[in-house]
């Protein structure tokens, strides 16, 4: 069986920047219409769905703060209404707003923890009964290897990215028997905006921390994705994939 998209729609959060413009591209690559949302990025996300029609795909472009449920309702009827179904979410869109715990505002916690984690629950109740009409599909949602590890300095990233996993597993078991899956995606230390303000010395310790010994790209992450948006993965759910270069090994 050879990988393909061909026929599915679907849906990327935060698919103007990083990551998420990377799993966007590559699920067109592989035949799918990609529907992104952003949260501030007009114009790059624009650039996005350029390049997406460029490879012959629809593409729509989304302007919906992820922590809004009635949004996240509304984007999934529009990709329903106009193409017919809503094959494939990717939660990917985050935050992170970094301090250690005795100096953590309260703002700083909720801001992180309703953008990375409310959200994957948002989009993902929101394509459910869609996902069961069309008698199946796939959620990928983007946990990070430190919802793993735990990280000092990041309790409130690190509380989400776990939080994210144990949702996933849960709505893996729900709704399994409508033949819809859910996985996660783990990555390590990845080169995008989100780490791109990482001092020298600390990323020297990352990479000295991966056994592969260098940071990724989001084409890698990307690529773990589309496997799991395919039907290659048909019988994986509540699965995490690490994509770290080892790091969390
Ligand atoms: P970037 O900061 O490069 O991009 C973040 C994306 O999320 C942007 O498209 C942004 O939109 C969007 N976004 C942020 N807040 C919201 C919101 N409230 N509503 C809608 N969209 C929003 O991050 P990365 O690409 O690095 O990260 C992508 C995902 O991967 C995140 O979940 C992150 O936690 C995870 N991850 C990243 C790692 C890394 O090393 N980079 C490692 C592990 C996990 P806009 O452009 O409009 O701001």
């Amino acid at each position: 069986m050879n990988l393909t998209l061909e026929d599915k729609t679907c849906l990327v959060t935060g698919g103007s920047r990083g990551i998420g413009k990377a799993i966007a591209i590559r699920l067109a690559e592989f035949g799918a219409d990609v529907a992104i949302t952003y949260a501030r990025s007009a114009d790059a996300a624009e650039e996005v769905k350029k390049e997406i029609e460029g490879l012959g795909r629809k593409c729509k472009s989304i302007q919906a703060d992820a922590v809004d449920l009635g949004r996240a309702e509304e984007v999934i009827s529009e990709i329903v209404d106009d193409w017919g179904s809503i094959d494939v979410i990717v939660n990917n869109a985050g935050i992170t707003k970094d301090n250690l715990i005795l100096r953590m505002s309260e703002e700083q916690w909720d801001d992180v923890i309703t953008t990375n984690l409310k959200s994957v629950f948002n989009y993902s109740k929101a394509a459910a009964k869609p996902m069961m009409r069309n008698r199946g599909g796939s959620i990928i949602n983007i946990s990070s290897v430190v919802g793993i590890s735990g990280n000092a300095g990041q309790s409130n990233y690190s509380a989400s990215k776990a939080g994210i996993i144990g949702f996933t597993k849960s709505y893996a078991k729900e709704l399994a028997s409508r033949n819809i899956r859910a996985n996660v995606v783990a990555p390590g230390y990845i080169l995008t905006d989100m780490t791109g303000e990482l001092d020298e010395k600390v990323l020297q310790g990352i990479k000295d921390e991966t056994p592969l010994g260098r940071a990724g790209n989001p084409e890698e992450v990307a690529d773990a994705v589309t496997f799991l948006s395919s039907d290659m993965s048909s019988y994986i759910t509540g699965e995490v994939i690490r994509v770290d270069g080892g790091m969390a090994m």
